[in-house]
């Protein structure tokens, strides 16, 4: 016995619970937009709305909600996104946007008789990711939704979709889980990993169970802790010493590593500052531009292809010197 995908959602109660009533009142909804952060669960929301609709013997709950049965033919097809009724676009591999070839294929797609229910579904995962004329080519659809068709937007970034095809869904918006819901995830998704590395994956990943997940799987905790530990150790290194972490860390084994660390670095003391003294704003300024100024260096480092150890250098450098060191 499957149950339906709502009820395997861990946290987004509020959202869960409002979706759940609109399918029990009939007023599904023709488009939404759920934005939130990446990896707390915006896609199996989704998924489990298209799962309730396309159930042709919903059940309803002890609130009067509404949920796929999570057992027939039809859940059990949406559950594993096999479903004919249901189609998920995303950007092709190796491509950045969506292209509006995608795009038309899904316009088709949502304006054919369902095959085996009343409703089709479509679900766009990163919407923002379209380009213009894809972009167009959608808010054409969003305009005048076939009946008995629902689209599902999702994006981290609705800041970079047209303010034409927010004002047309119906938005939710999804906020970081907690840490003890992503840690109920976590020892429930992924059991082998050591509940000590479960714990620092957990406290590193922002209320984001896909970062949890990231940060854990690779098995490289005591790596990421040895490099969060260096940046603190920074300002009490000479030069010399500054350019021997440059070096270790530069190398290809552990290289992957930096970006996403001195993301996470900079964001929690930021936190930290935030959260202890309103009169520390121009330290907060200070590492804004200085995390801008990072990222924009990993980024050159990538586009053209440039030494991550010279890079890698500049960076630990400024930051040295950002806390206060002597060179
Ligand atoms: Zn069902």
């Amino acid at each position: 016995m499957t149950t339906s995908l709502f009820d395997a959602i861990r946290g987004h109660g509020e959202i869960v619970g409002r979706l759940r009533q609109l399918l029990a009142m009939g007023r599904p909804g023709h488009a939404w937009l759920f934005h939130g952060p990446e990896g707390v669960g915006k896609r199996q929301v989704a998924m489990a709305l298209a799962q309730s609709l396309l159930c042709p013997a919903p059940l309803v709950d002890r609130n009067g909600g509404m949920a796929g049965c999570g057992n027939c033919p039809s859940c059990r097809k949406c559950a594993r996104a096999m479903h004919p009724d249901l189609q998920i676009l995303s950007v092709l591999e190796k491509k950045t946007r969506i292209a509006v070839e995608q795009v038309r294929d899904l316009i088709r797609f949502m304006a054919f008789t369902p095959l085996e229910g009343a409703w089709k579904v479509a679900i766009v995962d990163d919407a923002a990711l379209m380009n213009e004329a894809s972009a167009n080519a959608m808010l054409k659809t969003l305009e005048e939704p076939p009946s008995g068709s629902m689209l599902i937007l999702i994006t981290s970034q609705p800041g970079g979709l047209l303010p034409t095809i927010r004002s047309r869904c119906r938005q939710e918006r999804f906020t970081p889980l907690d840490n003890a819901t992503i840690q109920a995830i976590l020892e429930q998704v992924a059991p082998a990993i050591p509940a000590s590395e479960r714990r620092e994956a957990v406290r590193l990943a922002g209320g984001s169970v896909g970062e949890a997940l990231r940060l854990s799987g690779q098995g490289s905790m005591a790596a990421r802790r040895e490099f969060l530990d260096a940046l603190e150790g920074l300002p009490a290194l000479g030069l010399w010493e500054v350019l021997e972490v440059s070096a270790h860390w530069s190398h290809a084994d552990r290289f992957d590593l930096v970006g996403p660390l001195l993301e996470t670095w900079f964001a929690e003391r930021i936190r930290v500052i935030m959260r202890q003294d309103e009169e520390r704003r121009p330290e907060v300024e200070a590492l804004l531009e200085a995390a801008s100024q990072v990222a924009r260096l990993l980024r050159e480092l990538a586009i053209f292809n440039l030494n991550p150890r010279l890079t890698l250098e500049a960076i630990l450098i400024r930051l040295a010197r950002m806390q206060g060191a002597a060179f």
